[in-house]
């Protein structure tokens, strides 16, 4: 029998033990006999040293001019290509999602790297007019300095990406602290990035958990900015970690995403987005569908249509190519998963499929639950307010598109949105209307591009965006510039001849 990899921290150039010399498993959620591998079990001490190690490297990297850095990101993306097919199969193994899943995770890495890459030669600034002659004014972006990113696990290798990747073209070191359900995949990533050249220390990772190596992150006073992607609940301690010692945070948290389906919608690809946006991912996506609105008119045809296509989905390990829906990440997610179905029927919905965990030779040994449908959801319920991050769908109706907006609305969150409709107008409105950062139409709520602004508005962030440009307003700070070359005191406000009053900002 093949001994089981122990797999290290990577702190100034160096895979090394935690200096706690102890390690954590990490199992496959569809086989826990299957043992991917052991990971350190890291302290506030790795932490110390791997801020230690990003603050010695910043100079360095910073000064390295952005085209550079971007070089090697580039060849970051092509390694990426290279393992991609590796990479998604040890994903799968260690988060469970299938395989066409993992292989667009890393291709979200792939895509991320070449996006940053062409960054390397943007960063735009501004030059704009100076009010006094012979001044001239402009900003630029410079890093922020040393940043901990703390992630989750649905998305082992894309999510680190999004904030590796933009944080480094930008000029910074950083130290990343991945869920203790899929290191495996940063540890790749992080193997990766050394491949491609990046010098020693401006990449660090520490494994381990929230408590022992995130918490010290966070408060950490040489860390300059925290990014996080988690729960609301988690996100809420690091906005206060972050606040006693105002370093830069960026939040991006949960969500309780809605599709509406009105009465003209194409009802077959309605169903087809439905059962790829609640079902995709095990329902454990920060943008996964677990509202739909649908129009009474065509509520009970859209419902017998979705939930006999539900009952035919294939669930099982994901490393079968013909397997549609992969295990819960863990037994703990699973028995959430549980105990929010059981609200669900004491609260009076109406179980239309799905409801247990799966049993049988296939499944014993993983962390399988059928995927469920609710009916008669009223907007109150709890199993319609709060996250479940599971394969859990609730089906509730509306009368109009004001109706339909006004329930899609009436969660704490807004991270993703989406409408089938063949009517322009209507889609028109509904892109108007909808309090979601990011919002679909005749497509599910799931499917986010690179290139396009990443995030939500109420409790799902604070206000950030990751991907696109917009990304580079959290790894950079704006630095304003004035230039005088007239050779006498110009005072900005005062000395203008067109003006007849006026107080300095100095
Ligand atoms: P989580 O909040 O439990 O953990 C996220 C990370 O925070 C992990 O690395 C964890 O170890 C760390 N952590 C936990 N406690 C900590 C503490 N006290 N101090 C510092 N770090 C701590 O989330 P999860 O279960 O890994 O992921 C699921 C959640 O993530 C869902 O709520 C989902 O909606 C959200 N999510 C959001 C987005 C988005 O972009 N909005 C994307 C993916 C996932």
């Amino acid at each position: 029998m093949a001994s089981t990899p122990t797999f290290k921290n990577f702190i100034d150039g160096e895979w090394i033990s935690s200096v706690s010399r102890e390690t954590f498993e990490n199992r496959n959620p569809a086989d826990r006999e299957d043992l991917v591998g052991l990971f350190q079990k890291s302290t506030p001490d790795d932490v110390s040293r791997a801020v230690a190690s990003a603050k010695r490297a910043l100079p360095g990297w910073k000064s390295t001019p952005a085209p550079r850095r971007a070089e090697i990101l580039y060849r970051l993306g092509q390694i990426l290509i290279e393992r991609k097919e590796a990479l998604a199969r040890d994903m799968t193994r260690e988060m469970g999602k299938v395989l066409k899943e993992t292989r667009g995770d890393v291709q979200e890495a792939i895509d991320t790297a070449f996006y940053a890459a062409g960054e390397g030669r943007r960063m735009f600034g501004e030059t704009v007019p100076a009010e006094l002659p012979n001044k001239w004014a402009m900003s630029i972006r410079v890093p922020v300095g040393v940043c901990g990113l703390i992630t989750p696990w649905n998305f082992p290798m894309a999510i680190p990406s999004w904030k590796l990747i933009p944080a480094l073209v930008c000029g910074n070191s950083v130290i990343l602290k991945p869920a203790t359900d899929t290191p495996l995949s940063s540890v790749h990533f992080v193997k990766a990035c050394e491949d491609a050249g990046v010098p020693r220390g401006v990449v660090n990772l520490v494994t381990g958990s929230g408590q022992a190596v995130g918490a010290p992150l966070m408060s950490h006073p040489d860390v300059a900015l925290v990014s996080f992607t988690g729960s609301s609940e988690v996100g809420r301690a690091v906005n206060r970690a972050c606040a006693d010692s105002f370093k830069k945070c960026s939040l991006e948290m949960g969500g309780k995403n809605a599709i509406m389906i009105m009465d003209d919608a194409d009802l077959d690809l309605a169903v087809d987005g439905c059962l790829w946006g609640a079902f995709g991912t095990t329902g454990q996506r920060c943008t996964a569908t677990s509202r739909i609105i649908v129009h009474r008119k065509v509520l009970a045809e859209f419902t017998e249509k979705l939930v006999s296509r539900t009952k035919a989905l294939k669930i099982g390990n994901g490393l079968d190519e013909n397997v549609e829906m992969g295990p819960a990440i863990s037994e703990a997610q699973l028995q959430t998963v549980e105990a929010y179905v059981e609200i669900g029927r004491k609260d009076g919905a109406r179980l239309l499929t799905g409801g247990r965990r799966l049993s049988g030779k296939a499944y014993d040994r993983g962390s399988f639950f059928e995927p469920t449908i609710f009916g008669d959801v009223k907007p109150a319920m709890r199993i319609a307010q709060e996250e479940i991050f599971g394969p859990v769908l609730s089906v509730l109706s509306a009368g109009d598109l004001d109706e339909a907006l006004a329930i899609a609305n009436g969660t704490v969150y807004g991270l993703s949105g989406a409408i089938y409709t063949r009517d322009v107008n209507t889609a028109f409105r509904a892109m108007r209307d909808i309090e979601a950062g990011i919002f679909y139409v005749n497509a599910p709520t799931i499917g986010a591009e690179v290139q396009l602004p990443f995030g939500g508005v109420k409790q799902t962030g604070n206000g950030h965006r990751e991907a696109a440009w917009t990304v580079l307003d959290i790894f950079t700070e704006w630095k304003s510039i004035y230039v005088d070359f007239s050779g006498s005191l110009q005072r900005a406000q005062i000395d203008t001849s067109t003006h007849t009053s006026g107080t300095s900002r100095d």
